[in-house]
């Protein structure tokens, strides 16, 4: 793979690589959301995947791509998020030793269900840059290798893989909505779909606190923002200050940006359980709150939405389905969480 680009290519050959490991995830048809909208909406089931995200796809085929010598050296990351438990699972199948680090301030049910995936959990200090001291140390001490969670030309050709299943799936799409963080989902989707038909329409959904990657296309160089609670905590966190890939080919290869607030997301949330009856964690439903708020114009289109995933807590999710948000839609933008 060249240094310091992906290719169409590379995201055909994640796909060879990856089979057996990732599944060829449901596209499946929404009425209520064509009904809102006035378009053909359907929903690409990421939360089926195992582990219940995307997150997989990136993290089998960087590890697939690791020579016998690296893979006995061990990975290593710092997410208990998504990321963590696909690096954990995908480590787990291919007999590879796997860190996560993390602080002690990370909840018990996120420390056990990364464990349960077959890693080892090592809690570290206070905060999670301690937990990244930690990290760093496992690597240049111990020679682990760190799999990075988007910024990566083989995690992004893994999450590519999405987009070669939407052109099989729905060649005549017209629009995809793709929730956007780092923005190694949309930088591998939109390099499938462009390369077969420049005119599809690639739109990435940010929530509004905190859009590192929005952000960083307006001041044309990553940069920082300040992170705050959302319901969309999947989509928080940096997109780094040294970025080499993702944020170029998101800025290359993506038509328009949306952001949604916490009251649409919880809307969402609610609409995607009622109508569509997944659970459906916060940021997997930002292209359901874009549709939902109006936010993107798609009369008469055909559009998919990609669901991401569903690691969701169930007692927030059933208390925001059933209308008892306010907890969860009002924090305070100075809280830290
Ligand atoms: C990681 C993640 C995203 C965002 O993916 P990026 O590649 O960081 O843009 C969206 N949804 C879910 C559920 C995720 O875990």
């Amino acid at each position: 793979m060249p240094e310091d680009r992906v290719t169409l290519g590379d995201v055909y050959r994640a796909r060879a690589a990856i089979r057996g490991v990732a599944k060829h995830t449901p596209l499946v048809h929404s009425p209520a959301l064509s009904q809102r909208t006035g378009a053909t909406v359907s929903l690409k089931l990421e939360l089926f995947q195992d582990t219940g995200a995307f997150k997989l796809r990136g993290a089998a085929n960087r590890l697939l791509a690791m020579s016998e010598a690296e893979r006995r050296r061990g990975v290593v990351t710092m997410s208990t998020g998504n990321h963590g438990r696909a690096v954990a699972h995908a480590a787990n199948l291919l007999n590879v030793h796997a860190i996560v680090c993390m602080s002690r301030l990370v909840p018990a049910n996120k420390v056990e269900a990364i464990r349960g995936l077959g890693a080892e959990a090592r809690i570290v200090g206070e905060s999670q840059d301690e937990a990244a001291i930690e990290a760093r140390r496992l690597v240049e001490e111990d020679g682990m290798i760190l799999v990075p969670p988007f910024d990566d030309p083989h995690v992004i050709a893994g999450q590519g893989t999405v987009g070669l299943e939407l052109l099989e799936d729905m060649p005549e799409l017209d629009t995809v909505l793709v929730p956007l963080s780092g923005g190694g989902l949309i930088a591998g989707i939109a390099l499938a779909l462009k390369s077969a038909d420049p005119s599809i329409r690639v739109v990435g959904i940010s929530m509004d606190r905190g859009a590192a990657m929005v952000e960083s296309l307006r001041a044309g160089r990553p940069v920082e923002v300040t992170e705050y609670p959302s319901l969309a905590d999947s989509l928080g966190g940096g997109i780094g200050l040294d970025n080499r890939y993702s944020f170029p080919l998101v800025r290359d290869l993506v038509d328009e940006t949306v952001l949604v607030g916490e009251e649409e997301i919880a809307d969402a949330m609610a609409f995607t359980y009622w109508n569509d009856r997944l659970v459906a964690e916060g940021a997997s439903v930002v292209g359901a709150a874009a549709l939902l708020g109006g936010h993107v114009e798609v009369r008469g289109e055909r559009v998919v939405s990609v669901v991401s995933g569903r690691n969701v807590d169930m007692g927030a999710f059933t208390d925001i389905v059933a209308g008892h948000r306010d907890r969860y839609t009002t924090r305070n933008c100075e809280e830290s969480n």
